[in-house]
């Protein structure tokens, strides 16, 4: 599945709204791919064209090399699960789950067979005659996922389909999806605007804004090797740092930091490292020392945050920026650390990134 420069332009004159902006992506088959970005940046736009409720303004979505454009959204082998199910209420749970198959005229026994089949992968069989009405909204999810997965599309999309959950009870569908996709190897489109959500069950993402995709890596790519600050800032806690490159070799630049001490750093996608440069650490690829080593970077704790598993530390630099520094609470590693406390910060090996921008 593939967008190719797809623009969609809402509007005209002066209330144009340019909700995607030359979008170029390939989605590979069996593969569980999110489009992550903030409220407004695209996501569903770029779901509807796919699912052709919508058309672009410009450029092609095609599958298996095929532009899809003349085909209505019911002939294209996709299906969509939505935000708010859009189940049928009266109807029961098997009739919800066979509706799309008898639209599409499907022999009855054919269609009893694929119900009972659906109801087996969302473990969901002893509800099989209860209204959908009557049933809690995790296991509407289910009928939801059970009802567009039982044409057999090639690719399903997925619209926020956790966020009416409760969080445990995302925790456990964001497991219950993944096996799903596993399983069945349909290709899943997944829109979200939870990082952890993205990161825990993507084999791919893609990181939206403003209409563009910015980036397209595994989650470890997005994480570890952000391009741009957009991607590392909406990814999880960040460190910035400013500084100079002193040399490059190979992937990796050697970087003065204003801060004080020099970091060997890794080039993310798209960089090009010269004279000024940011740098970006997680706050778990540094380390709090009490006694500061000649490499590390001084400064004051202004703040002590407990989280149960890990502690993070806020520090002061002494050069002025803030800089976090996240901590495992093993054995009660951590705890002479008191605000106010003069204290070193030592960057990991392999730990900051040169970003594009
Ligand atoms: P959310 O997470 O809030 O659903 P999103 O990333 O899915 O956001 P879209 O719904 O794709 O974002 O919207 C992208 C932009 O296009 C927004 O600025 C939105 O206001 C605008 N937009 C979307 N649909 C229409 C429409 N039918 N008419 C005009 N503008 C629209």
């Amino acid at each position: 599945m593939e967008a190719i420069g797809v623009s969609k332009v809402f509007g005209n004159g002066d209330d144009a709204v340019r909700a995607l902006d030359n979008v170029d992506v390939t989605i590979r088959e069996n593969e569980f791919f999110t489009l992550l970005g903030p409220s407004g940046c695209g996501k569903t736009t770029l779901l509807r064209l796919i699912a052709g409720f919508d058309f672009p303004t410009e450029g092609e979505i095609r599958l298996y090399g095929e532009d899809i454009a003349p085909l209505p959204p019911f002939k294209r082998p996709v299906n969509t699960v939505f935000q708010n199910y859009a189940l049928f209420p009266h109807m029961t749970v098997a009739q919800n789950i066979g509706f799309g198959l008898e639209m599409l005229g499907k022999p009855k026994a054919e269609i009893d067979a694929r119900i009972s089949e659906m109801l087996k992968l969302v473990r969901m069989e002893e509800l099989r005659n209860r209204r959908t009405s009557q049933i809690s909204g995790g296991q509407q999810q289910r009928v939801a996922l059970a009802r567009a997965l039982a044409p057999r599309p090639k690719v399903l999309l997925l619209d926020e389909p956790l966020s009416a959950l409760d969080f445990k009870l995302r925790k456990d569908m964001q497991i219950e999806l993944k096996r799903l996709q596993h399983e069945t190897g349909i290709t899943f489109i997944f829109v979200t605007h939870d990082q952890e959500e993205a990161l825990t069950m993507s084999d791919r993402i893609a990181v939206m804004s403003k209409g563009h995709i910015l980036q397209i890596g595994s989650p470890r790519d997005i994480y570890d090797r952000p391009a741009e600050r957009f991607v590392a800032n909406f990814i999880g806690d960040t460190n910035f740092l400013e500084g100079q490159v002193k040399e490059v070799h190979g992937s990796k630049a050697r970087i003065a930091l204003n801060a004080g001490a020099e970091v060997e750093a890794g080039i993310s996608e798209g960089a090009n490292p010269q004279g000024n440069v940011t740098i970006v650490v997680r706050p778990e690829h540094a380390a709090i020392q009490a006694r500061p080593g000649a490499d590390a970077l001084k400064g004051t704790i202004e703040n002590i945050v407990y989280f149960g598993t890990d502690t993070h530390f806020h520090i002061k630099l002494a050069s002025g920026p803030h800089f976090i520094v996240r901590q495992q609470n093993r054995h009660g590693a951590g705890e002479e650390f008191k605000t106010g406390m003069p204290v070193g910060v030592e960057i990991g090996q392999n730990a900051a990134q040169v970003l594009k921008d």
